[in-house]
């Protein structure tokens, strides 16, 4: 089977949108309203030949309840279910504690993670993405999932990762 790459972060930071990227084409859905994502969606994936399946996941909240307990453990099922990680920050906002508490979940799962700095739009953004190296799990990547903006490079950084 196909390797398995979960895409895993807070509501809004953009991973639907970056699924689309990597597919090439619009399948997941995208939503201005947070939490949209509710289920573990699975896609076939290729870059440079290789094959893999994506894995959009909902918004992940560590302490969240109800709705929102349920996406979270979606997302969870998903890393324990990846060959490896794609986390996903909002590089104009930061790292928030919700993000540290993330980090220290996929520490624990001990799979490869990729760490995709989102909405480096220009290039002004990218010192946003660089105040990332500061969640200790390597370097952040910097990429506008919206414009395409670095996604090659995450793309091979993904791969790599496997
Ligand atoms: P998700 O909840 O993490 O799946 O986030 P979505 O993919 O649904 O995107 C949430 C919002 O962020 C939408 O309004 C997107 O258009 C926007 N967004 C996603 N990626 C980027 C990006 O690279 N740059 C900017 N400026 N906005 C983005
Ligand atoms: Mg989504």
């Amino acid at each position: 089977p196909a390797p398995m790459v979960a895409i895993v972060g807070r509501p809004n930071v953009g991973k639907s949108t970056l699924v689309n990227r990597i597919l090439g084409r619009r399948e997941a859905v995208v939503e201005d309203v947070p939490g949209v994502t509710r289920d573990r969606v699975a896609y076939d994936a290729n870059w440079g030949g290789r094959r893999f399946t994506v894995v959009d996941t909902g918004g992940w909240l560590p302490d969240a309840v109800g709705l929102a307990a349920a996406i979270a453990e979606q997302a969870r099922l998903a890393v324990e279910l990846a060959d490896a990680v794609v986390f996903v920050v909002d590089a104009t906002v930061g790292a928030t504690d919700v993000d540290e508490a993330v980090v220290e979940i996929l520490r624990r799962s001990g799979k490869p993670v990729v760490l995709a700095a989102n909405k480096v739009d220009d290039t002004a953004a990218e010192a946003d993405a660089a105040t990332l190296w500061g969640l200790g799990i390597g370097e952040p990547w910097p990429v506008s999932a919206l414009h395409g903006r670095g996604s090659g490079d995450l793309l091979d950084a993904i791969l790599d990762s496997l």
